[in-house]
This record gives C-alpha cells, structure tokens and sequence, in this order.
C-alpha cells in the first residue's frame, strides 16, 4: 500500500544517542547562559494577552520538526511570554529558586522517570523521599519520628492534612457513608485565621464542608490569629451544634509573613479536641536557623505541618512537604488498594534493613502516580549543606532587614507590617516621617487616600522591567510587597530596586 515510504524508512523509537548528547549540551549551555544572563529581560513579561498563542500554528504537526527550528521560537516566542521567576529581582508574590543543582536533579528525573506509587516501583524513590524528609524534619526541628511525604504543592499537603483531620473525627464514617443526606451529622467545622491562606477554604469546598464550613478567626495588630476570638468561637459554635474538627494556624502568612502563636492554639486544640494543621508553606524553611525558631514553638505539637521546599529552599517548583504524626490516620482515609497494586510491602518489614519499614507511598495521598522529587531535595541539601543553607536563609533576612530599615528611615515611606523574615509590607506616604513603625499601631481605614499612588507606583516600577514586585491590602490599605528567595539576589539588587522605587515615586509625584 505505501508508496510514500518516507516515514517508512526514518528509524522508529527516540532520538538517537549521538543527537540526543547534541542537543542536551546545547540546552545546558543554554540554560547556563540564562542563569547568567537574565539581566537584559524584563522580569515580568510583557505580552498581551493572546501574543504567544497566535505565533503558533493552530495545528499540531503532521511530521517531525527540526531541533533548531524549535528552539528558535522558544527564543523567540516562548521566552518573551515568560515572567523570570528565577531572576534575581523577582520580588512578586514569594521569590522562590529553581536552584542548578535543582535544576539537574529535574532532568536526571527525567531520564528514571520513575512513578514512585509503590515501594517496589523503585525502592529508592520511597527511601529517599523518607530519609531527606526525616534530615529535613531534624534541621526544621520537628520532633523525631514524624511522617513526612512530598507532594506538589501546599494546597494539595492541606488538603490532605484535612482529610486526615476529618476522617479523625469519631463514629462518624464519613469514608464510608460520605456526608450527603445524613441528618444525623452535625455541621462541620474548621477554624484559621482571617490571613489563612486561599486554599484552606479550598480544601473545605473539596471535603464537603463548603464555605461556611470555615470560620475565619479575626487577626490582632501584628496579623496573627487572635486565640481569644478563637476560644469564643468555639464555644458558640458548640452550643449552635456545629462540630468542630480541625484548627489550620499559619506560620508565615502569604500577605505580611506573621505568625499565628502556635503554642497557644496547640494547648487549645488539645483540650478540645481538634486536629491541628499547621501551615508554613513559606517560613517553615526559617525554622532551620536557631535564631529564628522559637517563632515556631507549638508547632511541634501539631498534628501535620506542611513547608514548601519551593517556596524559600532552593528547590525548583514543584516541592511541597507534609508532616504527619499520626500516618495511620492520613492511610485510613487514602488507603485504597485495586488488585492489580497489591504488593507485599507490609510483608517485607520482616527483611527490611535495621529499623526502617518500607511503605506504599500512594496510600498516604490522593495521587497514585508521583514524581521521583525527593531527588532533587536530596542533590540541593547536599550541594549547600545546612550550614549553606543556614547562611543563605540568614542573607535574605539580613537583606530584608536592611530594606526595612531604608523605609523606616524615608520621610515618605512607611512599613505596613513587621518583617519576622524576609517579606517587607510597605507603602509611600507622603510625609509619613521617619521611624513610623512596623505598621502595627495603624488602625483600619475604610477609604485608602494612598491607594491610586501605590496602585501607580507598583505600575511603574513593575513596567521598567527592572524588577517585578505585587501587593497585598492591609488593614485597608494597598501595600507592596518586597519578598526575598532567590538564591541569587544578592545586595547590589535590594539597593537596585530601592533606587528604582524612590525614582519612580519621584517621578509620579511630578
Ligand atoms: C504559598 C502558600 C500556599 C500555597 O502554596 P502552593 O504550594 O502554591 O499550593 C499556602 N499557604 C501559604 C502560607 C503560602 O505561603
């Protein structure tokens, strides 16, 4: 039949080897080039909406493409519609880092492409990611014998941590009989703060809880839960005959980086019962310096903890790490084994090596294929060490901490909040005088005079290109918001972007 035996006679498979090393040196060097070299790009991208996708055809392609072809509209399409988060002016949202060690451990990865479901499915993916979360439990200073497993992302470890925390409730069975058409379950309840992140009411509209099924506790002056209101709350709640059930405190809040006391709500959460989620996406890396520990005291009582190695440790995105210490709970409501993936894991306890118990990570989550992450955890802590990334986090809050001081110290600008870390809230105010404090003494305000100023601001200095910052609201007021995360950033950066806000602050004033 076929009298176009081209594609006929083309090798099948994958590329060849020889073209294969070709073309992953040339990304390499690509990639270290661009390391290098982000300096000329905008940091924040600036196509229009739509720009990338009409360059490319609507059709995907009948026959193979050459390698140079598409890398050059990688360079030349791609690339202009990427906002560099891993440049080292990236001030937006958290500054994270897709760090080279990192970035080779992703691509060796790729190469294993292991689906670690199993234990047997590559013992060393499940052994790894066990050991690199027992040293990072240890350097965190979580208390031994905790389960860690990785998941992509925070909002994923939540929401598991609180199906873990709703299948703990007794006699209700909700795995079993769910939670629809049952009169005889009362409301459930969860208690965080009204700085929690999004995704804890996320993973309350997921349980079936909705939004009322979250209770958002009022934050006092410095943005922390307020255990007081807490403490109503749940008595009120009580006698209307809601059912409380799980507590979520942040350690590192997404707008101003506070911390919830944890101490406290870790006594109340075990006198009443309540399943304690302690969420430290963000600043749970900065419990890895003595220094800056005890903001974390409690939460070594939690029932879970999650801390996103992708958020301030170096690690490419996606790397999220739970804590559980009650890992049965998290498997009785996960656990669910088809015939074809029974495997002998339990059994081989018996033969495992001094005293670890190999496990079935897919039972412990919601996912059954996962990633083979714990490699690239594993090649970054031993690249810097922790002394390496002790001294790293250190420079960051150092950093911040200059720049608090700049502000401070500017008769025209203002901090909106303290700066536990490395996340500096802050404003212009004409005239808001030197020394104006951490924000903590500003009551609320209805209507913001400031906001169109800043809101402009923001644009400016977002539009230079220079630089890439975002903003938060604050007791009513808009606030920039100056993370620092990347490994990169150095001094000369800080006072760059500095510079460039006073000069546009400047310039918009006329
Ligand atoms: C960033 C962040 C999250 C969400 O993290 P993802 O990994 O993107 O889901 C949740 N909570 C806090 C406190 C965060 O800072």
């Amino acid at each position: 039949m076929s009298d176009t035996p081209e594609e006929m006679t083309r090798p099948l498979g994958d590329l060849e080897p020889e073209e294969f090393r070709r073309r992953g040196y040339q990304v390499i060097d690509w990639i270290a080039d661009y390391l290098e070299g982000q300096e000329g790009m905008p940091v924040l991208s600036e196509v229009a909406p739509g720009e990338v996708h009409g360059q490319l055809p609507a059709d995907g392609p009948e026959e193979g493409e050459a390698w140079e072809e598409m890398m050059r509209d990688f360079e030349n399409i791609i690339l202009p519609g990427i906002t560099h988060w891993n440049h080292p002016r990236f001030f937006a949202y958290f500054s994270i880092t897709g760090s080279a060690p990192g970035i080779l451990a992703e691509t060796l990865s790729a190469a294993l492409n292991v689906n670690g479901m199993l234990w047997r499915t590559s013992p060393s993916a499940t052994e790894l990611e066990q050991l690199v979360l027992d040293w990072l439990a240890q350097w965190l200073g979580l208390p031994s014998g905790l389960f860690g497993i990785i998941t992509d992302t925070a909002s994923i470890s939540s929401l598991c941590a609180l199906t873990a925390a709703r299948e703990a409730i007794p006699d209700l069975e909700i795995r079993e009989l769910g939670l629809a058409g049952r009169p005889e379950v009362p409301r459930l309840r969860l208690y965080t703060s009204d700085q929690a992140h999004s995704s804890v009411e996320k993973a309350a509209l997921l349980l079936g809880i909705g939004h009322r099924g979250v209770r958002k506790i009022p934050s006092d002056s410095a943005y922390k839960m307020n255990v007081e209101a807490l403490r109503q709350a749940l008595a009120e709640d009580r006698n209307e005959g809601w059912l409380p059930f799980a507590v979520v405190a942040t350690a590192g809040t997404t707008s101003t980086t506070s911390v919830d006391p944890l101490d406290e709500i870790a006594t109340l959460c075990e006198r009443e019962s309540l399943w304690l989620h302690v969420d430290a996406a963000y600043a749970g890396a900065a419990a890895m310096l003595p220094e800056r520990r005890s903001l974390f005291s409690g939460w070594d009582r939690a029932d879970s903890v999650v801390m996103n190695p992708h958020k301030w440790l170096f690690t490419p995105i996606d790397c999220s790490a739970l804590y559980t210490r009650r890992p049965q709970v998290l498997k009785q409501a996960f656990s669910l084994v088809p015939e074809y993936l029974r495997s002998d894991v339990a059994s081989r306890t018996a033969e495992a090596q001094q005293d670890y118990s190999p496990v079935d990570l897919m039972d412990y989550g919601i996912q059954l294929g996962r990633r083979f992450r714990a490699l690239k955890l594993w090649l970054v802590f031993r690249t810097y060490g922790r002394r390496g990334l002790q001294a790293r986090l250190r420079h960051h809050i150092e950093m911040a901490e200059e720049l608090a001081g700049w502000i401070d110290e500017h008769p025209d600008f203002e901090r909106l909040a303290p700066t536990p870390f490395s996340t500096v809230c802050f404003r212009y105010r004409a005239g808001a005088g030197p020394d104006s404090g951490d924000g903590t003494s500003l009551g609320d305000v209805a209507d913001d005079e400031w906001a169109g100023f800043n809101e402009d601001l923001l644009e400016a200095i977002n539009s230079s290109g220079r630089t890439f910052l975002s903003h938060t609201r604050l007791r009513g007021r808009f606030a920039l918001r100056l993370p620092l995360g990347n490994i990169r950033t150095t001094a000369a950066d800080v006072r760059e972007t500095w510079d460039l806000i006073r000069r546009k602050a400047a310039a918009l004033n006329g």
